[in-house]
């Protein structure tokens, strides 16, 4: 069986952006503002030779909202793809959740099993490519990516190391095992353990 490094995509590999309409962070939706984030070439080329699959599964609703096309994410897909090339890096798979509840487009109105927190999107991955769970790892930095890591029975940690990972009422469920200011710094955390070395806090 083989064993993943599953990655979300919008904040953890690439930028992600401020929506003031929305007072949120979004993907963006124009190939010029997608940015890899510092040191995710060498992160995503630790995971390629320590073995694991490198398996992106990402919430990407933008069809089902009206804001982008298949094509947007098809062409971001092939920029993600070249730019790791470029530092001999390569990802296994792309899975997206492209459902939304409030989606205007009809076929894409679905209250799924893919959407994250939900499992669904790892689920999947682990049939396709015989992928062992318990063996894998879940990268993200949002609790939705956390929850969907746990679920899934994989170890997490959350991406992100100035977002608060610890809220009053939280439950279990949302707990990482552990988190890191980056991509780099998760994956550095997962050689670690590879290693046998003791787990260390950030
Ligand atoms: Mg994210
Ligand atoms: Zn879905």
């Amino acid at each position: 069986m083989n064993r993943a490094v599953f990655l979300d995509r919008d904040g953890v590999i690439n930028a992600a952006l401020y929506d003031p309409l929305e007072s949120k962070l979004d993907t963006p939706y124009r190939l010029e503002d997608f940015r890899l984030l510092p040191g995710v070439g060498q992160a995503v080329r630790a995971i390629n030779e320590m073995g694991f699959l490198a398996v992106v599964v990402s919430n990407q609703p933008g069809v089902a909202k009206g804001k982008c096309d298949h094509a947007f994410l098809e062409a971001v897909n092939a920029e993600l793809t070249a730019r790791l090339a470029r530092q001999r890096a390569h990802l296994d798979a792309i899975y997206y959740c492209l459902h939304h509840p409030d989606a205007v487009d009809e076929s894409l109105r679905i209250d799924c099993e893919c959407r994250k927190p939900k499992p669904g999107l790892l689920l999947r991955a682990a049939r396709e490519l015989d992928i062992d769970l318990a063996g894998s790892f879940m990268l993200g930095d949002s609790l939705k990516d956390i929850e969907a890591g746990l679920a899934a029975g994989c170890q997490t940690s959350l991406v992100d190391g100035h977002r608060a990972h610890s809220r009053p009422g939280e439950a279990a469920r949302m707990q990482p095992h552990w988190t890191a200011p980056n991509l780099l710094a998760a994956v550095e955390t997962i050689r670690c353990i590879e290693e046998g070395c003791p787990w260390r806090s950030s």
